[in-house]
């Protein structure tokens, strides 16, 4: 690793690739340094059986509904995808919904779509009337769908609706089209950012912006820089784990606290043939009365996986109970909606755990009720020596490519300031 550089990179995910990568366009040098072994950090797939990729983070490739017009609800690892021959199939499921084991019949899935559909519209009428609170507050709680909707936004938001800003929903880019990449999305972030030279095990312990020259002190030593981007999770800001000499200022720690990390988790399950039938893989919301629910995607590209996702502090208070009962969840609920024979044919599971994963503290960044503001200055540099980047700074936060985004913005405002 040389000991000076125009920017030090904190973070090899997709925003610090991206951000390293248009550098190296603009001509300026820098350094990647990453505390963990591997690139890609929230995009990261295992093999959950062999030539079977699960996705512990992302694994919807997302573009924005408008595209024409914004360049960052576009999705670069799609066209990536395409131009190396990666396989990637678009999300064209149905969605069924379970209660208490039974399908919905029609007037059910009538009366459940229109309770959806008056939660989004009291979002939409109290954000447009200027206020920002919990979205707790606008929905009717005891609704019979409430439950599904509050697991599904746990997931999404994700936060339970006390914690979760309105504002923050509503300002959120929609989905348009989702794509899976057959070999996972962390697999596809990985070969993207393969390029990038990368110093690994190497986490920045503290960095002091004191005088003219930026010091970053790693644990295999330190570096001389005109200016860091920091890419790290609001988790990891939020926790103080890099010491910064002096200490961010407030406006800054305000803006990581009022956007602090949520929790979503995914619990892959692998069948050792397909138990599901045929035309029967896409979206499950499965719920019961006295117990928590969740949602499913199930048999995504005939790979004989199904992904329970969770969301929230049911999430977070899975996450304490270990893999055992993370996997007793998931094939609860998957048999619940395709009989108990299913049980007979799981071959493992594979468990996410963000929450406590060091490097990330949480899945990702969302604003609590009231805090959406924060989001205008998350992203603003610190006396032109400490720029940020990472997802919860993109327009599209919460999503990979709008990590890569936010690299490539950063990027072009650090070269910009050192002219
Ligand atoms: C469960 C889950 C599901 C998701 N699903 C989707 C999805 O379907 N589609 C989608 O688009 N997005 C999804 N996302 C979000 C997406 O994965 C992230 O937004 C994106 O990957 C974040 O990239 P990043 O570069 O901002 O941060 P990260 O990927 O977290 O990168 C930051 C890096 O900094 C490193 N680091 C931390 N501390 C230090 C230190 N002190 N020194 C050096 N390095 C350090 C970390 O190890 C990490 O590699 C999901 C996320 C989760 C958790």
């Amino acid at each position: 690793m040389p000991t000076e550089t125009d920017v030090v990179i904190i973070g090899a995910g997709a925003a610090g690739l991206s951000a390293a990568k248009e550098l190296s366009v603009l001509n300026r040098s820098c350094v990647v340094v990453e505390a963990s072994h591997r690139i890609g950090g929230r995009a990261y797939s295992e093999e959950i059986a062999p030539g079977v990729w699960f996705d512990l983070g992302c694994a919807y490739l997302v573009s924005g509904p408008d595209v024409e017009n914004h360049i960052d609800e576009s999705n670069p690892f799609l066209d990536y995808a395409k131009n190396h021959q990666v396989v990637v199939e678009r999300y064209s499921y149905g969605a069924q919904f379970i209660r208490n084991g039974l399908v919905l019949g029609s007037d059910e899935m009538k009366a459940r779509a229109e309770f959806y559909a008056s939660c989004e519209e009291a979002i939409k009428r109290s954000v447009r009337r200027g206020e920002d609170c919990a979205i707790s507050d606008l929905i009717d709680l005891d609704n019979p769908y409430a439950t599904p909707y509050i697991d599904m936004m746990a997931v999404t938001a994700p936060k339970d609706l006390d914690a979760a800003s309105a504002a923050d929903f509503f300002y959120g880019i929609e989905e348009a089209v989702d794509f899976n990449a057959l070999n996972g999305y962390g697999n596809l972030v990985a070969q993207w950012g393969n390029d990038v030279a990368v110093s690994l095990n190497t986490k920045v312990e503290s960095v002091d912006w004191s005088r003219d020259a930026v010091v970053v002190k790693t644990t295999k030593g330190a570096l001389k820089a005109r200016c860091v981007i920091s890419t790290v999770s609001n988790g990891v800001l939020a926790a103080r784990d890099i010491d910064f000499k002096p200490r961010l200022p407030d406006w800054k720690m305000e803006a990581v606290l009022g956007l602090p990390m949520g929790a979503e988790n995914k619990i892959g399950v692998h069948f050792d043939k397909d138990v599901f039938g045929p035309d029967r893989g896409g979206y499950y919301q499965s719920w019961s009365d006295d117990a928590h629910g969740a949602y499913i995607d199930v048999n995504l590209m005939s790979t004989n996986v199904a992904t329970v996702f969770i969301g929230g502090r049911f999430s977070t208070w899975m996450e304490k109970q270990g893999p055992q009962a993370a996997h007793e969840f998931a094939v609860d609920h998957i048999a619940n909606i395709f009989g108990n024979e299913i049980r007979q044919s799981v071959n493992r599971s594979i468990a996410s755990a963000w929450v406590t994963d060091p490097w990330v503290l949480g899945s990702y960044a969302s604003a609590l009720p009231g805090q959406y503001h924060q989001r205008e200055f998350l992203p603003l540099p610190v006396d032109n020596k400490l720029f940020f980047a990472g997802e919860a700074t993109a327009r599209a936060n919460g999503t990979c490519h709008g990590a890569y985004w936010s690299g490539v913005r950063v990027a072009r405002e650090v070269a910009e300031a050192l002219n």
